[in-house]
């Protein structure tokens, strides 16, 4: 079990902000700029790669879910959406996740 379907399961705490059916989002321990949220399916993809065609209705909406918390957190003016595929890129939790970060000028190229 990962840390993440511990927090699915409040079995650790965090700073939860959305929960739905599919999609649950909370506020990252370690935060990258002044808003950083996390938002996961609550079903357990170990990487971005095991995405298949059926999971498409599922990936959709945790971009709609983006959108609104995006609104809520007050980084709609200009936001990143991130997501670590595997160690190289930077991966450190095998629990698919959207990275939704704001508050800040960001840079680009990423590191
Ligand atoms: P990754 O590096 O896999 O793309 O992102 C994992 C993220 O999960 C990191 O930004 C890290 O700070 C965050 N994280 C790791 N453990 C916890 C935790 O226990 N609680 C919360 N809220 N975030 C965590």
């Amino acid at each position: 079990m990962t840390i993440f379907e511990k927090i699915i399961a409040r079995e650790i705490p965090a700073k939860i902000i959305w929960e739905d059916d599919d999609t649950i989002a909370f506020h990252d321990v370690n935060p990258q700029a002044p808003v950083h949220v996390l938002i996961i399916p609550r079903q357990v993809f170990a990487t971005h790669d095991e995405i298949k065609e059926e999971d498409r209705e599922l990936l959709g909406h945790l971009h709609v879910v983006a959108v609104k918390l995006a609104k809520q957190l007050g980084i709609d003016n200009g936001y990143r959406l991130v997501v670590n595929c595997k160690e190289p890129a930077g991966q450190t939790v095998p629990h698919l996740h959207m990275h939704l970060l704001g508050g800040r000028d960001l840079r680009w190229p990423p590191g």
